[in-house]
């Protein structure tokens, strides 16, 4: 089979387009969609209602989901799930799934490795691949929404905090997300889904024109340019004064409140100094602050912050009417996504 199309990169019209161009009538894409988005199909011969010729042939032309599942891994309290992917190209990526309270909520990637190069990220110390397509995005949301479904439960949450920058991949992470909460479909509220951003002005800025009710989640991790220039690569092409600018129009366009994320690295960022920056930098500003000591990767030989720095700098930041919650690990023992990703996602 060369090239068989992934019915998951199809949004509704082009699956019509693909479905009535096999010969079939139209109400047959309508089923196929209710297969894929709100029964999981895992595979086409699950689709019940479709006739036995239209599968195979659908088998012979497309293919449901790309990646294979090449390791799995759950935490030793069950909680966390971890599934590593592999495309077609041989490129890899992670999905989470983190069980917390009544919340399921899965960490995605919008590409494979990332351009970025935050200097603490596990991510950025290996590269940038590639983008990845919508349904590539999609398809780990439909695995485990289909595993859950088994267990009488569902994602309720998403965040895009998996491999990779998602506004360095826009048209994709925003069809990925457009696709995720069709009501027709997967139909997850827009506001269940956050997308984290290294701070790439001009998306940002095009983000808010789209006046989208989907959460944004800014990486700052250092208040000064002097500090964040040497964290995060982009800074010195946009750096905070801009950065923070275009969070004020994005507050200004959306009415949203807006999360920083600072993962506290000891005697880097987790200083008075650096919170008290943070303070008068976000003061009055309808946000929100996630403080999540550093996970140690191989590329960087920072620490994470002591138990007594965190409650020293959110002690700070609350002197400035700031709010913060401070993140408490969780699947540490299975390396949770990428290396990063913790308990950043249980409380969204
Ligand atoms: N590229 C996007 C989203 C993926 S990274 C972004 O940077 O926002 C998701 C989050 O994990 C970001 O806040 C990122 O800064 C953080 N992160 C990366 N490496 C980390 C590490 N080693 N410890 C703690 N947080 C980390
Ligand atoms: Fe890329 Fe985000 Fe990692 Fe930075 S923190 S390298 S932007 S994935």
């Amino acid at each position: 089979m060369s090239n068989p199309i992934n019915l998951y990169d199809l949004d509704f019209d082009e699956l019509t387009q693909t479905i009535t161009g096999l010969g079939q009538p139209k109400f047959r894409a309508r089923q196929i969609w209710e297969w894929l988005y709100q029964r999981f199909a895992a595979d086409f011969d699950q689709m019940s209602n479709i006739p036995k010729s239209l599968r195979e042939k659908l088998g012979e032309t497309a293919v449901l989901n790309t990646a294979q599942i090449i390791a799995a891994q759950d935490s030793s309290d069950g909680k966390t799930k971890k599934i590593l992917t592999r495309l077609p190209d041989g490129q890899t990526t992670e999905t989470v799934l983190m069980r917390y309270n009544q919340r399921r909520t899965l960490c995605i990637s919008a590409q494979a490795g990332c351009a970025m190069g935050c200097v603490f990220c596990a991510t950025g110390q290996m590269g940038f691949f590639r983008n990845l397509t919508v349904g590539e995005i999609i398809a780990p949301v439909l695995y485990f929404a289909h595993k859950l479904a088994a267990e009488g439960q569902h994602v309720t949450n998403i965040v895009m905090m998996g491999m990779g920058e998602p506004l360095h991949n826009y048209e994709n992470t925003l069809k990925a997300v457009d696709r995720l909460i069709d009501p027709t479909g997967f139909n997850l509220g827009a506001r269940k889904i956050t997308i984290s951003t290294v701070g790439l002005v001009p998306a940002i800025r095009r983000y808010a024109d789209e006046e989208r009710q989907t959460p944004l989640a800014i990486s700052l991790h250092a208040a000064t340019d002097a500090e964040r220039d040497k964290l995060i690569p982009v800074n010195r092409r946009w750096p905070i004064a801009e950065l923070m600018a275009a969070c004020r129009y994005y507050i200004e366009k959306t009415g949203r409140r807006i999360t920083f994320e600072w993962a506290l690295i000891a005697g880097k960022n987790d200083t008075t100094d650096q919170a008290q920056a943070l303070g008068r930098l976000v003061q009055g500003m309808l946000c929100h602050v996630n403080l999540i000591p550093l996970n140690p990767t191989k590329g960087y030989g920072g620490s994470p912050s002591s138990r007594e720095r965190v409650d020293a700098f959110q002690q700070a930041l609350k002197r400035y009417g700031v709010s913060s919650t401070v993140r408490v690990r969780r699947g540490i023992d299975i390396q949770a996504g990428c290396g990063q990703l913790r308990d950043r996602v249980a409380n969204r």
